[in-house]
């Protein structure tokens, strides 16, 4: 599966402590310089495993909100 987005890893936050490259259940992050990074975006399938688990919340999940323009199913 392919999503759109991918959660957000903010660099200053992390610390390298690498607990979201070793628990992501899709194998999805590794490490460049010591900062946890996507390196397999395409594999994300959005489990929420590492926003769970990061000590310093570095990790964020970016959900878009669509508004379809209707209310309770019919045209306003
Ligand atoms: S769990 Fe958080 S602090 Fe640890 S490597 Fe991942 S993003 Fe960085």
């Amino acid at each position: 599966m392919v999503l759109d987005y991918v959660p957000q890893i903010d660099p200053v936050k992390c610390i390298g402590c690498e607990l979201c490259v070793k628990l992501c259940p899709s194998d999805a992050l590794g490490m460049i310089n010591d900062v946890a990074t996507f390196t397999a975006e395409e594999e994300c399938e959005y489990s929420g495993t590492c926003q769970e688990i990061c000590p310093t919340e570095a990790i964020n999940l970016v959900y878009v909100i669509v508004f379809s323009g209707e209310k309770g199913g019919r045209r306003q």
